[in-house]
């Protein structure tokens, strides 16, 4: 993006939750969390990898040998600011993306990395943003690495002198005052993982079908000030302001960067809501199966249990949904358990997971009747558009399912069976 990375302004972007009830310093989960690579800009998912043939794996293979597309995404900051995965990793006193991985994975804690403290675990994280975004250098690379100024306006981007900034303007002008928005949401994204976000939602007081937006949604919320108010004045909030080093915004400000990442964190449950709609799939009639293909820690790190709710919120008095997020860079987790064998459920949703791709995972479990047909099989951010090696990597999951699930729209359609 002009004028800057946009690594964690999408909200939820992955990153490391950290639970109510954390003890009062960092603790495993707390790495920052715009540094998760699955932040970076237009990085798709991982979608089934290429694999040769539809033969079983030869016993040699190693399982599941995927592109490690987080891994690319993480070397991706490279390709905008050569040397900034470097910096990263120093400054989390990492080696290599491995130990970055493990981290991530939970396999190691924030400790282990030297971060002791919220004010450090706030720094470093804003320490990833320091270089110049006109001429891309690093503070290493600067006579006086104290020199670089951010921009007054939007305190988003760097630069590293007058000349800089000046010759970045007509571009930065244009995002600027975006920028500053998502400024201000990576650091208040924090408290996905302290809890306090999402607050507590209300069962739906009308068919989904009128619930066009956002503003709909938030107008079925009640006592939604008094909700936003009481994260505005939470613990969290106040520590998060202690440490940030950076001036406490106006309570107005942080409310509404609470309702967009409100928006960001159920955006996903509403997004399968609406396929199922589209597509006529009622979750009222009979209970469900939704398969997520191509889920990367983007959809898994640290999701709880509970993180699809919405959908019940959303079809109250359903038969029941189950959600298995299938892919290989799934992350473990509460909701790394097998899928059901049996019905989700009546009225819950119920989150599970495999890791691997999408193909192995038909063959292993719906073939076996391990685990039930899709109703839905949803891909988010497939990447289908990026990148022509991703689609070819989609290839045998779409020539699985087109061959397996017949379209459900009347009309001729590309996605027909035929
Ligand atoms: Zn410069
Ligand atoms: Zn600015």
């Amino acid at each position: 993006m002009a004028g800057g990375r946009r690594r964690g302004g999408g909200g939820r972007r992955g990153g490391p939750r950290q639970h109510p009830g954390t003890p009062g310093t960092p603790g495993p989960a707390s790495l920052p969390a715009p540094l998760s690579p699955a932040a970076t800009p237009a990085q798709p998912n991982a979608g089934a990898a290429p694999k040769t043939g539809r033969s079983k794996k030869a016993p040699e293979e190693p399982a599941a040998r995927a592109p490690d597309v987080d891994s690319l995404g993480f070397q991706a900051m490279d390709r905008n600011v050569p040397g900034l995965s470097h910096v990263i990793l120093q400054k989390l006193n990492m080696k290599s993306y491995e130990d970055y991985k493990s981290a991530m994975d939970g396999r190691k804690s924030g400790s282990d990395f030297g971060i002791r403290t919220y004010f450090d675990m706030f720094q470093k994280m804003e320490d990833t943003f320091k270089f110049c975004v006109e001429c891309k250098k690093l503070p290493d690379a600067l006579p006086d690495p104290k020199s670089l100024r951010r921009c007054k306006r939007c305190q988003n981007v760097y630069y590293c002198g007058v000349a800089c900034q000046r010759a970045n303007w007509p571009l930065h002008k244009k995002f600027c005052k975006k920028l500053k928005l998502v400024a201000l949401d990576r650091l208040v994204e924090w408290l996905i993982f302290t809890g306090d976000i999402p607050f507590p939602t209300d069962t739906w007081t009308k068919p989904a079908w009128d619930v066009k937006g956002w503003e709909d949604w938030f107008s079925m919320q009640e006592q939604l000030e008094e909700k936003l108010g009481a994260i505005v004045a939470g613990r969290y909030m106040t520590l998060l302001w202690a440490n940030a080093g950076k001036p406490r915004p106006e309570d107005a400000e942080l409310r509404e960067s609470i309702r967009r990442l409100v928006t960001d964190f159920h955006s996903r449950p509403l997004t399968i809501g609406l396929g199922l709609r589209l597509f006529g799939i009622d979750p009222l009639t009979r209970p469900l199966t939704v398969h997520v293909v191509g889920a990367s820690h983007v959809e898994t790190l640290n999701t709880r249990l509970t993180d699809y709710d919405e959908l019940t919120r959303m079809f109250p008095g359903h038969q029941g949904v189950e959600m298995v997020m299938v892919g290989v860079d799934v992350v473990d987790g509460p909701i790394m358990r097998p899928p059901l064998t049996t019905l989700a459920p009546r009225g819950k949703v119920y989150l599970s997971s495999y890791k691997g791709l999408y193909h192995d995972f038909w063959e292993s479990h719906v073939e076996t009747k391990l685990a039930a047909p899709p109703d839905l099989v949803v891909g988010f951010h497939p990447g289908f558009h990026a990148c022509p090696d991703l689609l070819a990597g989609w290839l045998p999951t779409l020539l699985l399912l087109l061959g397996t699930i017949a379209c459900p729209c009347s009309s001729p359609c590309t996605v027909s069976r035929s």
